[in-house]
């Protein structure tokens, strides 16, 4: 998996920050991968396209949940012949609900934005064990998060608050992009990467996220 994120993609200007089905396509759309280098080996730009696989990604935009489902390119490096996926910051690996899916679901959950769990979950179309699942992970990596911000007072509706209320998608993306970097996975990815080592994680590299 190959994730460039907002610093190094030439997009995203006039996308409004929180419709990640847009950004998806605009990611995709104007990536430039001269200068990354390969996850596997390190060496920069030697890439050729090797396909592609379409997977689900469910938005929550305007107050409407929205499904799309969208086609991720695939590349494969020419000095190593490991392939990747192409990622924009907003996919949660393995996870079918887009970054700010879940951002919303869990503000409102936290900020009792409805009378009942179960109205919640009716306006977001899950279930209520997938809420606590998501909410059980945003607690596991909040820890990290909070730790990378130097602000271990920080409770979990303030994180949300940052993340859901911010008027720029590059500090979000900065954030998302620190939390990739130190833990080797991405922020609420569900299959974790804190219990495997990086080996074990890069040796997952065929089974598409
Ligand atoms: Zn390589």
């Amino acid at each position: 998996m190959i994730r460039l994120f907002f610093n190094l993609c030439k997009c995203f200007k006039s996308i409004k920050y929180n419709n990640d089905y847009q950004i998806h396509l605009s990611y995709v759309d104007n990536a430039s991968l001269d200068i990354i280098p390969c996850p596997s080996c390190g060496t920069e730009g030697n890439y050729h396209s090797c396909g592609s696989y379409t997977r689900n990604l469910i938005c929550y935009t305007a107050g409407q949940v929205e499904k799309h489902e969208i086609t991720v390119p695939r590349i494969e490096c020419a000095s190593c012949a490991h392939s990747h996926a192409i990622l924009a910051p907003v996919i949660i690996p393995y996870s079918p609900f887009s970054f700010h899916f879940v951002i919303s679901l869990l503000y409102d959950f936290i900020t009792h934005k409805f009378s009942t769990v179960t109205a919640l979950c009716l306006e977001y179309d899950i279930s209520i064990s997938t809420l606590y699942r998501i909410y059980r992970r945003f607690i596991e990596d909040k820890k990290l998060m909070l730790g990378m911000m130097d602000a271990a007072s920080t409770k979990a509706c303030e994180l949300l608050d940052k993340l859901f209320n911010a008027n720029s998608f590059r500090f979000i993306d900065g954030l998302l992009h620190d939390f990739y970097r130190s833990n080797k996975a991405s922020f609420l990815q569900a299959r974790c990467r804190i219990r495997l080592s990086v080996n074990t994680l890069q040796a997952t590299h065929t089974s598409p996220p």
